[in-house]
């Protein structure tokens, strides 16, 4: 079972992981902290970008010597295979990790991926610790690989008049880009939601067929988008939501001294048909509404 000080580590690891939401993908955004045989931190680090160091070498390259005889407690499966950087459960292994700590099992691994390997190479490994809580950061990615589709949020600005595309310089807006990997705009362009995290400054994407939303959401996940943000009000939104891609919106409401208001007919209603409240939070200039699809209890 996993200690007191290993499963503090993994939530540490959990918080890490989200510093990558945004520059990952399509990799998944993960952390990993290395502890001494007496429970200390002796590195730590996240995968911060498509191409860099993945968060155990990131945590492997501070802590030196030190990962020797260390515990590695890592949010996703070590991967198994080489790609752009070698694999990490070889490094875990090379560095003379004794055991690893993992949360969430990489589903692609079928059994055979970097978990196997380590055992195989005699190191303790435990798995499954604090799964749920991991699964809050690295969700996105798995609904993914379930649904070859990114996860899609739209936020909007609902008024008097009507509904209307959130004002980019608001913080709403900006924290939702900075946690996107790309925005759709009112003019089906495509662009990176964090600039320099694709290499370049539109996705390259031929053509997306963006009449028809689930051939679009199919067309920007091969393209590696993982979370794509919708940022052009309704006509945007329309073909995602009809064809039920849609997975959170973002409501906004301006507030000001609403309750002296005369009662207005809403032009539109708050949330789009099927989906339900899932959370509120007051903001500067705004009551945030967020939902998700679900059922009225
Ligand atoms: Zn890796």
């Amino acid at each position: 079972m996993a200690s007191f000080a290993e499963a503090a580590a993994m939530r540490r690891a959990i918080a890490l992981s989200a510093a990558g939401l945004g520059t990952t993908s399509p990799n998944p955004p993960v952390g990993c902290i290395l502890l001494s045989p007496s429970g200390r931190i002796v590195g730590e680090g996240y995968h911060e970008r498509k191409g860099e160091a993945h968060a155990e070498a990131q945590a492997l390259a501070a802590a030196g010597r030190l990962a020797s005889g260390a515990t590695a407690v890592v949010t996703l499966e070590p991967c198994n295979h080489q790609g752009r950087t070698p694999p990490c459960r070889q490094a875990l292994i090379d560095a003379g990790i004794r055991r690893a700590v993992v949360a969430v099992i990489d589903p692609t691994s079928r059994g055979e991926g970097g978990v196997a390997e380590l055992r195989r190479a005699g190191i303790d490994v435990e798995t499954g610790v604090l799964a749920g809580e991991a699964e809050i950061v690295l969700g996105d990615w798995l609904a993914g690989q379930r649904t070859w589709r990114p996860v899609i949020t739209w936020p909007y600005l609902i008024t008097g008049q009507g509904l209307g595309q959130l004002p980019p310089d608001t913080s709403e807006a900006r924290q939702l880009r900075l946690n996107s990997d790309a925005v759709l705009g009112a003019d089906g362009t495509v662009w990176e939601a964090v600039p320099g995290s694709h290499g370049k400054g539109i996705l390259a994407l031929q053509d997306p067929p963006l009449g028809d939303g689930a051939a679009a959401a199919a067309a920007l996940y091969d393209g590696g988008v993982r979370r794509l943000l919708l940022d052009g009000g309704l006509p945007v939104a329309v073909p995602f939501l009809d064809a039920g891609v849609v997975d959170r919106v973002v409501a906004c409401l301006p507030y000001g001294n609403a309750s002296s208001r005369p009662a207005a007919e809403p032009p539109w209603p708050l949330l789009p048909p099927g989906f339900v409240i899932t959370g509120t939070t007051r903001t500067e200039a705004f009551v945030r509404v967020e939902g998700r699809p679900g059922t009225l209890r």
